[in-house]
């Protein structure tokens, strides 16, 4: 089913995310997923920490997201979304106005998450043409990832995105020290000193703040105080400044809430979801804005919102993504995810002890162990591998985020691969 021709013409003519065509690491094949289960190529199954990336929330080949895909296959799988619509996309848009916070209603449907990004920010910059001003910067957090397209790409943290590569390219835009307080930590108003001195120097030319809300993910996975996102919805109504929340990561349950920003109890301007919004199924995303924000656009000199990808409102994706959000509409995930969030806490949290770990922390149905050195990333994947579970770390940071649907036993494997991968320095490198 995979021969060795197959890897090595991947080897050769395949770029993977963020790898190198002249010496590229190995990619294990996947032929099969199912539950919480990968299979490989030889036949070993392996147990999943990563969910894809944040997405497949309730397991792989989930029977009720298989059945909405195969209902909408024999009505259609695409028609464009321009001047038409179709049941499958009202059907998900009225589930996200009616799950997101209030003040949230007109959405525009995009095709990935650094679209959904490009789309917010973009209406931030005609929303303030529609108010006769020409505001053109943002400002946004420090060990932020907002995505791999351009305007997405300038609100990602500058070292981690490399910003020195674009220099002169690349928009420039203000970036805020990182919170510092954690999740469960005292406030400590000296957190959002920083930030509230750049709002208050460069509030008249902001178009709008952008940050992840709670967990800063490829950033370093990072979890900050509530109050933190509290006050920057207190500044940015003070100064003017619209609120955009990117819950691409966040949003559909991860932290224990059905979006991160209702730990600090805000609505944000705008808000991007994606990743989980269809299971993990296809991609799909989408940006979501107060009426507000949507008519003082539909008022600008375009007199529309300038965005129209071809593949807009897929309907084999709306239609899966109504039966990923009707799954969460049973409630079952907040049981679940508060089931991992306590085991993690439980596996997790004494590796703080082991010398190679600098820090250790869960929220929700993340859990992180920070390491000393960054991983070999060679090493420690085939380590995993032979494990028999699927655990995807970068830099110091080793990870889960499991599907909502794994059991007991599955988290179990995770963790003791996590605790075991410590134990072993070929894993580790000491260059920095
Ligand atoms: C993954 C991610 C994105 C980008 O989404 P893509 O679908 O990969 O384009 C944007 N923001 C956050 C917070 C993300 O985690």
């Amino acid at each position: 089913m995979f021969s060795q021709q197959d890897l090595d013409f991947d080897r050769q003519h395949i770029w993977h995310p963020y790898t190198s065509m002249v010496d590229p690491l190995p990619c294990y094949p996947v032929v099969a997923a199912h539950g919480t289960r990968l299979t490989l190529a030889d036949g070993r199954q392996l147990v999943d920490g990563m969910s894809s990336w944040w997405a497949a929330i309730h397991g792989y080949n989930h029977p009720a997201l298989n059945h909405a895909l195969q209902q909408q296959l024999a009505q259609m799988s695409h028609v464009m979304f321009g001047g038409i619509t179709h049941p499958a996309a009202v059907a998900l848009c009225r589930r996200l106005v009616a799950m997101t916070p209030d003040p949230l209603e007109c959405v525009f449907l995009a095709d990935s998450g650094s679209v959904a990004v490009e789309v917010a920010m973009k209406m931030a910059l005609q929303y303030w043409l529609g108010r006769g001003e020409r505001r053109q910067q943002f400002l946004t957090l420090q060990r932020g990832y907002h995505g791999d397209t351009f305007a997405a790409m300038s609100v990602c943290d500058p070292h981690n995105a490399m910003h020195s590569l674009w220099r002169g390219y690349l928009p420039q835009h203000h970036f805020a020290a990182a919170p510092q307080c954690g999740f469960a930590d005292a406030w400590d108003e000296d957190d959002i000193a920083d930030f509230t001195q750049q709002i208050k120097l460069h509030h008249r030319e902001l178009a709008a703040v952008i940050l992840e809300p709670i967990v800063q993910g490829a950033g370093g996975m990072r979890f900050y105080s509530p109050r933190y996102l509290q006050r920057v919805r207190e500044l940015c109504d003070e100064f003017d400044v619209l609120l955009i929340a990117d819950e691409i990561a966040t949003g559909f349950g991860r932290t224990g809430a059905l979006f991160a920003c209702e730990h600090a109890g805000i609505a944000p301007d705008i808000l991007c979801v994606g990743k989980a919004l269809t299971g993990g199924t296809l991609t799909l995303a989408a940006t979501i804005t107060t009426r507000d924000v949507a008519e003082t656009i539909s008022r600008s000199e375009a007199a529309c919102f300038m965005h129209g990808p071809t593949f807009m409102g897929n309907p084999l994706a709306c239609a899966v993504a109504v039966a990923s959000l009707d799954l969460l509409q049973s409630g079952d995930w907040k049981t679940q995810v508060a089931a991992i969030e306590q085991q993690l806490q439980e596996e997790l949290l004494p590796l703080r002890e082991h010398s190679r770990v600098a820090d250790a922390r869960v929220l929700g149905a993340i859990g992180v162990i920070e390491t000393h050195d960054a991983v070999e990333m060679a090493n420690i994947q085939r380590f995993f591998v032979e494990q028999g579970v699927w655990i995807r770390p970068f830099g110091r940071l080793i990870y889960l985020m499991p599907p909502y649907v794994s059991r007991r036993e599955d988290i179990t494997r995770l963790t003791q691969a996590m605790a075991a991968a410590l134990d072993y320095s070929q894993h580790f490198t000491n260059a920095r």
